[in-house]
């Protein structure tokens, strides 16, 4: 079944606001299935979008939960958000906090390819801190690398409410 948004003049469909977010956020919340059980672990990323093609690299130890449950499964969910500053309301229902925020689904692959590790990591890198790393062969041998290939998203922005 596909969900659209339910409030729908939230949502984010400008190319630039989305990449603004991306740049933003930083880290994402990835989301898993380990047998009959969620797993979700906080994950600083890289990313490309050409077109509309969404895609996280993601980089880590070379073991751990995390790569058992995706070689065993390897559908995944994100997501991450920017933007959070708490708001306050009169009543408690106006509470709140602003965001923007995406979330998706898709399949994840572990990276084996040397040039594309070195890629990812200049990526992620890019996406951390704006600079340019380049990585040698050795550098990439000693972690592991997931590409997060997104099949669909989408992006919602909750501003300060007006008075
Ligand atoms: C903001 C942020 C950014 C991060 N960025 C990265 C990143 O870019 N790369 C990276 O590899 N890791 C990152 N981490 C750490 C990441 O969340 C995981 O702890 C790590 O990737 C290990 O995952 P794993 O499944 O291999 O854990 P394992 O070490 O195999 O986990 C074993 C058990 O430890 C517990 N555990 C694992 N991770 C966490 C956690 N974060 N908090 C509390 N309990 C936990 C769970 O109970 C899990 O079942 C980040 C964490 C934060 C908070």
């Amino acid at each position: 079944m596909s969900h659209g948004l339910t409030r729908r003049e939230r949502e984010v469909t400008d190319r630039n606001e989305i990449v603004r977010i991306l740049d933003t956020a930083k880290f994402l919340h990835l989301g898993m299935v380990d047998g009959d059980e969620p797993y979700v672990v906080p994950m600083n990323y890289g990313y490309t979008l050409e077109n509309d093609q969404l895609t996280f690299y993601l980089h880590g130890a070379m073991r751990g939960r995390k790569l058992d449950v995706l070689r065993r499964n390897p559908k995944i969910c994100f997501t991450l958000e920017c933007d959070v500053v708490p708001f306050e309301g009169d009543v408690a229902c106006r509470y709140g906090m602003t965001y923007s925020s995406i979330m998706g689904v898709g399949t994840a692959v572990i990276v084996e390819d040397v040039a594309e590790k070195q890629q990812a990591l200049s990526l992620l890198m890019k996406a951390q801190t704006g600079g340019d790393f380049e990585f040698s062969e050795r550098m990439v041998s000693v972690v592991s690398v997931i590409r997060l290939e997104v099949s669909s998203f989408t992006a919602k922005h909750r501003p300060l409410p007006t008075k």
